[in-house]
């Protein structure tokens, strides 16, 4: 392939390369006319060097430039050899302050939270670590590309602007200096000759649009060759491209793949190249093949000249990039060549001509030109100014074309304004020179177009196309605020000017929003259509932020905020104008006041929710008093011309609105409107729409009679008629059977008492209240922590986006809250301190309705714990300013009292009102609100001051004549012993016992002191507390009580699939109490235990009875009874690999009788230790396969589990299983012979064993079967599930269908139970000997009586191989070699295969004794293994002067062995080093060993082995039956010992080992362990955005993803990087599960910040990733951006998950409880 590629590009033009460089240089210098010699030599080679055939060669394009058409440029602009030259210029350089590193795709940014003026300031890695904000409050992000540091810029830091790196001299540099004077006058001059022409060059043949052409130059190749030029879109989807290119041109998948992924990088990619008509043919097809929905993918057919030209222009760029980096003088003259007026007058410098076809480039240019901008114009302070104003003046059309433009708004150049507007000094530049505000606000404007008749938007028909380009245009939005983002600390009157044509220009803007989108109530039918409403609410989204920044300059100046202040309000009344026309006013009459207002009803008219005209009216009315002007000035604000009746009532209409739709009045509207007041009130939006409307009200009412107030609001609630006439109420309920209005109408007047509550108590606000910002924010938290106790980022969630959101937040978060650190899961979490709980406010107006009624919930029972009554009284609350005081009137005014009068009395007559409790509880809110007022007016009394707050002489006051009521406060006393009022009569007694101390105060006031009155209350709350404290004991027993009567009628309710836990508890019960007969058994009380041999101990029988999880029928495990099963489940594992390489070759062929010591592929076994009949499972798992074939067909969904591979979740836990495991009862006992006298030794149990073995090989012929079948006392329902089970793990162990005859089961079987053992044996260091590990016995008694089913001759001839692997005969040659050998593997496989023989021998010999021997035998050959590849370091310390037994019995052993390898092996002189290399080597193996005994022979391990300490050696060895002297092994039996140790060593790949010639495993082995990670997830990051794609030569990689078992990263979820397995595409982490995990994989996707588990080709799951920022959260997909630090507990975590194997169960557990990861496509990751 490769060859022929190179074959299609000719030959280049050998005569290149003799072209010089100096000599050319030097005509260049001598020549009158530079550009025409320039662009001569250009015009002739540019088409010599590039496109050159179908493929681009850039490596050869690039050299050939290098030296052809750069190098004299280079050598020209140095006057000698560049190679000298430029290191001059940098010498003579004084290198700017400015770091301006442009940011690569991913590349980690750092901001600092204190010192940043704004969060688009960033730091590189490298200046973040030398700066002092790595000390600071820091933020953490990856960027998109594009942007660069901001390192040295004095103005984008409050402090600590410079890096270490980039501090170097600033105190020279802090004048401004011209660059130019580090250069000669030659140098300018050579270097602007250069520039202007290679520039201008560059940017004449990029724009160039012609096909034909070339700009100036001549076109030397006239051959008929032509490119078929593919650009990029944003439409096409990449399958849409792939799928048209391989039809367009007859490719290859694989090629059009690798063109689109070009197209997408690049922008555009050449997929033919040949004569005219060829190229033209493949761009009729393609233009045709993407015509159909859309619009037609871009195609060109470009000569190949201009396409020469264009890369080398391209190549120019990034040229000059470089050259300026050598000096700043150059870059200076680069920009002042780039921003030089040219011929053609305004926007003809090459910058701007740029610029204006940036929408035309392709993506690959705007890329290569921007970075130019940014490392030239952007990097000069004195030219980034001249920039900005170009940017500014194109501005309009720059937008306009980026409208027009599909691309990502990062690739055009409308993306730079983030440079240009965040500076202060620009942005206020631009704003008074170039009017910029005007103009960002003015575009915005042109480009929403649709208006209704009034003027307003119009969203109706809102298109898709439309949808997408109102995406766009809110990048205006966003221009906007940064160039408010640095508010002005001086105002000079240009800025002013400027400033409020801006506003001029916003309020237009405004104007057209206000009342847009109108509604009307729905009656009788339901809507047909949901209107539009989400565009609406996008633009009032997107706005808020700086409706709040305007409202924060206008805050700056006094002059401005008046101007402001009257063009708003003037705004205001065009709005209103017509308002009242032709409306017949009426008069509304209460309790003696009257006034006059229009007829308007919410439910029949049209209504809007959109005001931000008064919105923002309100919002400078507050900051009138906010910041005084209002005080000072009066006589310059135009109060006199506002109408309050005018100001509340659009706002008032929308809060009634939301009553009315709250009470259901709404509900033929849809779902529209649900959702619009859902985000009225939403954080997102409340600043600017609900919050703003409140104040409005309290604005409107402080100038208002409250009288005047309430019958207007009782008005437009519609409930007018209810109040105003006596006894309608009563009239209303009794003659309305409509229950529906009833309802209506309570939860109006519910609603109605909590905007009263709002308006009187939300002074929060500075400028309402006396208060400051950080009040504000405190009560924020404090409400939200009301309702429970919240992390971190919930709290950020839960505050609107401004500088309080965080910086804010974190400055007060220590008063009102503790801390409290995550655990193992889960977050820190704040929570709330006690004393706060007093300023709660169970009406706290930012309260959704179920955070209200949460709140109150946690807030009632934290007062129940604390023996307090549950009242909730409000809060004392801050004075109102001055411009509104007047407020508090409200509350004590005649209409308010008919109000709350009218109520109580419904609840007082009780019976046969329509009245609710709600309602009654904010009567008593008010009533306690109104009493506070007093309270505080009272104790706050100055001597002149006389209290105008009189509440409590007003409630005692009985009702006027005619009806004479009772007083308010009479009423009170009669409902607090209503016996229906139960819940209130806390609260109702509070305000009783505040009212008498409010009379007491008064009294006192003039004669006694305050505190008697004190004391009182004192006295009755301490009385009060006796009597709660008793009822508060009883409630407690009261509750217990109840909790266990309900406990026990849940249980008899549930079946157990609902009541997990507690069956779970009685099978443990049962288990326990199973396992306590056992334990009691007198034999193994006292004497020493043995696990093996003819010393075995003796274990008495004992019942086991386990009951079936699913018919719950219990049985006895005995050996001819029902099968009982486990569910199990069977994976491949590397877990143990020390070897992550190696592949099983074919697993057709493969012979898995020997495991090699690498471990590098085994067969785990895992089971959630849940028990059940064989038949009962076969049912279930019968059912369970139906319905998934069912569901599958119907559906086509896949599930967490693939029945078709017998995967089936446990029952009772939901645990992924793939087969299930037979529990036995101890298997030895059945075949074990009790005779131990005259038990041969070692060497002559050898000898008889061979002679049986060949006996067998004569025997062969003879049919054993029949034999083995009658010797087999299973019960048929035993045999058949180890037939299941052994089959299963063939299966799944090798990959193989299932084949249950094939000799290689049993070997799979022993295998799994060796590998499993093996895999515990590493996890838990002191062994932990357990019989209720159900799952372990289950496995080895199986794997022990596997070969009952399975081919006697088979299992008998393994049994041949095995031995004679240790014990060599003629037979079996060509076996591996010891050191090839997993040596417990093979004593597993031995022991369990030895019964085969065993059952046929009539020596006498007792199985025990060749279990005894089987061991020893392998122990021995084990220590030898340890002793050839121990690759012990002596290093002479602790040469002990005397040597233990053991020391001189290795080293002799050890000289042995020397003798035997003819002194290969390394001589070691120190017994001491041997015997410590030894029992360290081998305790791992006994460790296994003698659990594997354990589960086996079911003899208890004596305590002692238990804890691991030194003596644990000791321990094992006396349970293995082993001498504590492991070399006795071989001095008692040195006949044939020696023999054999000479046969091992004689081994050619011994040999070769020891010659050095090869590798051998080593032991200990030390146990795997996931990669190490780096505390700071900054380095991750760091180490990912240097990461590019293996496959698409240096491009960055999109997903790159870290393997945390092997630590190679991997380019993920890229087309460039599917690779084939098994037929099938998959991405590159399930391919590399496949080598790494067989199956299994652990990644860190380090852009998300995420943990990803894998599991086959379709499972999959997400995990929390082991990184946590300092609030104890972790943050995946990296959207908060506080530092991450390595929490250890929780990747210890992750790693224990990988070692126990319990991967693919967390991923069965995700996926069963969150059905959407089922649907992921796991193998493209
Ligand atoms: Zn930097
Ligand atoms: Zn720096
Ligand atoms: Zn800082
Ligand atoms: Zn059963
Ligand atoms: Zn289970
Ligand atoms: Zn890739
Ligand atoms: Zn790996």
């Amino acid at each position: 392939m490769a060859a022929e590629l190179e074959a299609e590009v000719p030959a280049f033009d050998r005569s290149l390369l003799e072209c010089s460089a100096e000599e050319l240089a030097a005509k260049w210098l001598q020549t009158n006319d530079l550009q025409k010699e320039v662009y001569q030599h250009l015009a002739y080679y540019v088409p010599k060097i590039y496109c050159r055939g179908p493929n681009p060669a850039p490596q050869r394009e690039d050299l050939l430039a290098q030296q052809v058409l750069l190098g004299p440029m280079e050598w020209y602009l140095c006057g000698e050899d560049p190679a000298f030259g430029f290191p001059k210029l940098e010498q003579a350089n004084k290198p700017s302050h400015l770091c301006g590193r442009v940011f690569k795709v991913g590349e980690p940014t750092y901001s600092c939270r204190d010192c940043a003026v704004d969060p688009t300031c960033v730091l590189c890695m490298e200046c973040f670590l030398g700066s002092i904000h790595k000390e600071h409050r820091y933020r953490m992000t990856t960027s998109g590309g594009g942007g660069f540091c901001d390192c040295g810029d004095t103005e984008a830091w409050k402090e600590g602007p410079y890096c270490k790196k980039h501090e170097i001299n600033t105190s020279e540099t802090e004048e401004e200096e011209d660059p130019l004077v580090h250069l000669s006058e030659d140098m300018v001059a050579r270097a602007y000759n250069i520039f202007a022409i290679t520039f201008k060059y560059a940017v004449d043949i990029l724009t160039w649009e012609k096909e034909n052409e070339l700009p100036g130059l001549e076109m030397t190749e006239k051959s008929d060759t032509y490119y078929c030029m593919l650009f990029n879109d944003e439409v096409h989807t990449y399958e849409q491209v792939i799928y048209t290119l391989q039809k367009a041109v007859n490719c290859t998948q694989k090629e059009a793949i690798g063109f689109a992924t070009t197209v997408d990088r690049d922008g555009r990619r050449s997929v033919r190249y040949g004569d005219f008509q060829y190229c033209e043919q493949a761009k009729s097809v393609i233009v045709r093949n993407t015509s159909r929905q859309t619009k037609p993918l871009k195609v060109q057919v470009m000569h190949s000249s201009i396409v020469a030209h264009q890369s080398f222009g391209l190549k120019l760029l990034t040229w000059l990039g470089s050259i300026i980096g050598y000096s700043d003088g150059l870059r200076r003259i680069l920009c002042q060549v780039g921003l030089q007026e040219g011929p053609d007058g305004e926007n003809s410098s090459l910058v701007d001509k740029l610029m204006l076809s940036d929408s035309k480039l392709w993506k690959g240019a705007r890329n290569v030109y921007h970075q130019l901008f940014m490392s030239s114009l952007l990097m000069d302070l004195k030219y980034k100014k001249l920039f900005a104003i170009r940017f500014a003046r194109n501005y309009r059309q720059l937008q306009r074309d980026y409208m027009e433009d599909d691309h990502e708004r990062a690739v055009s150049v409308a993306a730079l304004s983030v440079q240009l507007f965040t500076v202060p000094t620009l942005a206020r530049m631009l704003i008074t020179e170039e009017n910029l505000m005007t103009t960002i606000i003015k575009t915005f404007m042109d480009h929403l177009r649709h208006r209704d008749i009034q003027g307003r938007f119009q969203f109706e028909r809102y298109t898709a196309l439309q949808a997408f380009k109102f995406r766009r245009v809110q990048s205006l939005i966003l221009d906007l605020k940064y160039v408010l983002i640095s508010k002005p600390t001086e105002w000079s009157d240009d800025l002013r000017h400027k400033f409020l044509e801006g506003f001029d220009a916003f309020l237009e803007l405004l104007k057209c929003m206000q009342g847009m989108d109108p509604i009307t109530r729905q009656v009788g039918q339901h809507i047909e259509m949901e209107p539009e409403w989400e565009a609406a609410f996008t633009l009032q989204m997107k706005l808020t932020l700086v409706i709040s920044m305007m409202q924060d300059w206008c805050a700056l100046d006094e002059k401005v905020l008046i101007e402001a202040y009257k063009k708003c309000l003037a705004v205001l009344m065009q709005c209103h104008s017509g308002f009242t026309d032709g409306e017949q006013p009426i008069v509304l009459n209460m309790c003696g006041h009257s006034v006059e207002t229009i007829r308007y009803c919410v439910s029949q008219e049209k209504v809007s929710i959109h005001l931000p005209v008064s919105r923002l009216l309100a919002g400078l009315h507050v900051l009138l008093s906010k910041t005084e002007v209002a005080y000072k000035f009066p006589e310059l604000l135009p109060l006199s011309e506002l109408s309050p009746p005018m100001l509340i009532e659009h706002p008032l209409r929308c809060l009634v609105l939301c009553a009315q739709v709250h009470a259901g009045m709404w509900r033929r509207n849809g779902f529209s409107l649900v959702n619009q007041i859902y985000y009225y009130h939403n954080v997102k939006c409340r600043r600017e729409m609900f919050d703003k409307d409140i104040v409005m009200l309290q604005t409107g009412v402080s100038m208002m009679d409250p009288n005047h107030f309430l019958m207007i609001m009782l008005s437009r609630f519609e409930l007018y008629q209810i109040f105003s006439t006596p006894d309608y109420g009563k009239r209303f309920s009794t003659e309305n059977t409509n229950k529906d209005i009833v309802q209506q109408n309570n939860t109006l007047i519910e609603e109605m008492l909590y905007l009263i509550i709002m308006i009187v108590g939300e002074r929060f606000s500075p400028g309402i209240g006396q208060v400051n910002a950080t009040d504000e924010i405190k009560r924020e938290i404090i409400h939200q922590l009301s309702i429970r106790p919240m992390a971190h980022s919930e709290l950020v969630k839960a505050l609107p986006e401004d500088e309080n959101r965080e910086t804010g937040m974190e400055s007060v978060i220590e008063e009102v809250a503790c801390f409290k650190k995550p655990g193992l899961t889960g977050r820190g979490l704040y929570e709330l301190k006690p004393e706060c709980t007093r300023n709660f406010n169970l009406y706290f107006y930012h309260f959704s309705r179920a955070e209200q009624s949460k709140a109150e919930e946690a807030q009632r029972k934290l007062r129940k714990q604390n023996r307090e009554d549950t009242a909730l009284p409000p809060p004392a609350l801050p004075p109102f300013c001055p411009l509104f005081a007047s407020l508090v009137n409200i509350l004590q005014s005649d209409v308010m009292l008919c109000i709350m009068g009218t109520i109580l009395q419904w609840a007082v007559e009780h019976n046969g009102y329509a009245w609710s409790e709600s309602m009654l509880q904010r009567v008593l809110h008010l009533l306690g609100m109104a009493l506070q007022e007093e309270k505080q007016h009272l104790e706050n009394l100055s001597e002149e001051n006389v209290v105008t707050f009189t509440f409590t002489q007003k409630i005692s006051k009985p009702g006027d004549a005619p009806n004479n009521s009772p007083s308010i406060l009479a009423m009170l006393e009669t409902l607090q012993n209503a016996p229906h009022l139960e819940v209130h009569k806390d609260m109702i007694r509070w305000i009783l016992k505040t009212f008498n101390a409010i009379k007491k105060l008064r009294e006192s006031s003039s004669t006694s002191p305050v505190a008697e009155t004190e004391g009182n209350i004192m006295e009755e709350s301490s009385r009060d507390k006796d009597k709660a404290e008793r009822k508060r004991k009883a409630e407690i027993a009261r509750l217990r009580r109840e909790k266990i009567m309900a406990q026990m009628s849940e249980m008899q309710r549930h079946f157990i699939n609902e009541n997990k836990e507690l069956f779970q508890q009685t099978l443990e019960e049962l288990d326990t109490s199973a396992s306590g007969v056992h334990d009691n058994s007198p034999v193994t009380s006292d004497a020493k235990l043995t696990a093996l041999g003819p010393e075995q101990t003796r274990v008495a029988e004992h019942r086991q009875v386990v009951m079936c999880i699913l018919c719950q029928e219990e049985q006895e495990v005995k050996v001819d009874s029902r099968a009982m099963v486990l569910a199990a489940f069977i994976q491949r594992s590397t877990v143990l690999s020390k070897n992550r390489s190696k592949t099983i070759p074919d697993p057709e062929k493969y012979d898995p009788l020997f495991m090699h010591p690498d471990l590098s592929c085994g067969t785990h076994t895992g089971s959630c230790g849940h028990i059940m009949h064989a038949h009962c499972w076969q049912r279930y798992f019968d059912a369970v396969q139906a319905k998934e074939q069912r569901r599958q067909q119907r559906l086509r969904v896949h599930t967490s589990y693939d029945v078709e591979n017998g995967e089936f979740l446990c029952p009772l836990c939901e645990c992924l299983s793939n087969t299930v495991i037979p529990l036995l009862p101890p298997p030895r006992v059945l075949f074990n012979r009790l005779d131990f006298s005259g038990q041969p030794n070692l060497a002559h149990w050898i000898k008889t064993v061979c002679q049986q073995i060949k006996a067998l090989y004569l025997l062969r012929d003879e049919d054993c079967a029949s034999k083995s079948k009658e010797l087999n006392p299973y019960s048929e329902s035993i045999k058949e599930m180890l037939t299941t089970f052994g089959t299963a793990t063939y299966k799944v162990g090798l990959k193989v269908h299932p084949n249950e005859e094939d000799p290689r089961v049993p070997i799979m079987c022993w295998g799994s139970c060796a590998y499993t053992i093996q895999t515990i044996g590493k996890i838990v260091v002191s062994v932990a000997f357990s019989l209720k590990d159900d799952c372990l016995t289950s496995l080895t008694r199986f794997a022990a009586a596997h070969w009952t089913v399975s081919s006697l001759s088979a299992v008998q001839g393994h049994f041949c191989t095995l031995l004679a692997s240790l014990v060599p005969n003629e037979k079996n040659g060509n076996l591996p070699c010891i050191l090839d050998i997993d040596m417990f593997h093979l004593l597993v496989n031995l022991v369990l295969s030895f019964p085969a023989i065993h059952c046929q021998d009539f020596s006498g010999v007792s199985l025990g004794t060749g279990d005894l021997h089987l061991f020893h035998l392998v122990t021995m050959a084990h220590i030898i293994q340890i002793l050839l590849t121990s690759s012990t370091e002596e290093n002479g310390m602790d040469q002990e002067n005397t040597s233990s037994e053991e020391e001189v019995a290795v080293l002799t052993l050890y000289k042995f062995l020397c003798q035997c390898t003819g002194s290969a092996l390394k001589e070691i002189s120190s017994g001491w080093h041997l015997w410590k290399n030894l029992k360290a080597g081998i305790m791992p193996f006994l460790r296994c060993s003698a659990l594997f005994f354990h589960y086996l022979n079911g003899v208890p391990a004596p305590s002692e082995m238990e804890v691991s300490g030194t003596n644990q050696f000791e321990h094992l060895c006396s349970y293995l039956s082993l001498p504590n002297n492991l070399t006795c092994l071989f001095q008692e039996n040195s006949d044939i010992m020696n023999t054999l140790i000479e046969s091992w060593c004689s081994n050619n790949e011994v040999k070769r080992y020891l010659e050095g010639k090869r590798h051998a495993i080593s032991y200990a082995r030390e146990s795997n362990k996931l990669i190490d990670l780096p505390d700071d997830y900054s380095c991750l990051i760091n180490q990912a955005s240097n990461f590019s794609c293996p496959k698409s030569g240096g491009d960055k990689s999109r997903a790159p993803t870290l393997c945390l078992v092997c630590g190679t990263m991997l380019c993920s979820q890229s087309y460039c990087c599917q690779t084939e397995l098994e037929g099938e595409d998959v991405g590159a982490c399930t391919a590399h599960t496949y080598t790494c995990g067989s199956g299994v994989g652990i990644f860190l996707r380090v852009r998300e910040c995420q943990v990803l588990f894998l599991a086959g080709k379709t499972k999959g799951c997400f995990y929390p990733p082991p990184y946590l920022d300092d609030y104890g959260e972790t943050d995946q997909g990296l959207r908060r951006g506080n530092p991450l630090h390595l929490c250890k507990e929780r990747f210890k975590k992750i790693q224990k998950l990988w070692q126990q194997h319990s991967i693919t169960e967390e991923i069965g557990h995700a996926q069963e409880a969150n059905q959407t990861l089922v649907g992921i496509d796991w193998q493209h990751l």
